[in-house]
């Protein structure tokens, strides 16, 4: 955790980080809460080859660049979980989905700039107009290619094949160990 010194309120070096969620200001009484944040992801299964896949992303940033993860994002100000979920999925590869339904939440700690965040991940399963895994890989578009490289779908038909996928957090891990419970 980095270390934050000066308080944003009274501007003294009196700001410390007290019970793994707050900073406190000894000098004015400032609190800063580092409070739990929201964030979504999607778990489409997919079918190639006549057998279940997941899809999953490819990521182009820190934290966890080059690692895999299901599209998903932080839920905005004023955003519910399900709109995020939608938003989400269009910014990442492009795509509306036919349909969301909650699968399950799990905590994940996710590093920015040498702070970190704790959040509650929110898992929805997603469909897709298109079915078949080869020609929605083909049809998928980030918005934004420097932070999703690619995409790619992963056998997933027992739990067994997650420990295969390199993931970037643990909450996804969680949420695809859910699908076989
Ligand atoms: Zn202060």
């Amino acid at each position: 955790m980095k270390e934050l010194k000066y308080c944003p309120n009274c501007g003294k070096e009196t700001l410390s980080y007290v019970n793994n969620r707050k900073w406190s200001c000894s000098e004015c009484g400032l609190s800063l809460y580092n409070n739990v944040a929201a964030a979504v992801g999607l778990v489409a299964i997919i079918k190639k080859n006549n057998r279940d896949h997941i899809l999953l992303v490819k990521r182009g940033k820190m934290p966890r660049k080059g690692f895999l993860a299901v599209p998903g994002g932080f839920v905005d100000p004023g955003e519910s979980a399900e709109e995020a979920a939608v938003r989400e999925c269009h910014e990442e590869i492009g795509m509306t989905p036919k349909s969301i339904t909650y699968l399950t939440s799990a905590t994940n700690n996710y590093q920015y700039k040498d702070i970190d965040y704790v959040t509650c991940d929110i898992f929805f399963k997603a469909t897709f107009e298109e079915s078949d895994g080869d020609r929605l890989l083909s049809q998928l578009k980030a918005e934004d290619s420097n932070e999703i490289q690619g995409f790619e779908l992963h056998p997933l038909e027992k739990s067994e094949d997650i420990d295969k996928i390199p993931l970037a957090f643990k909450s996804a891990v969680v949420a695809l160990n859910s699908m076989f419970k």
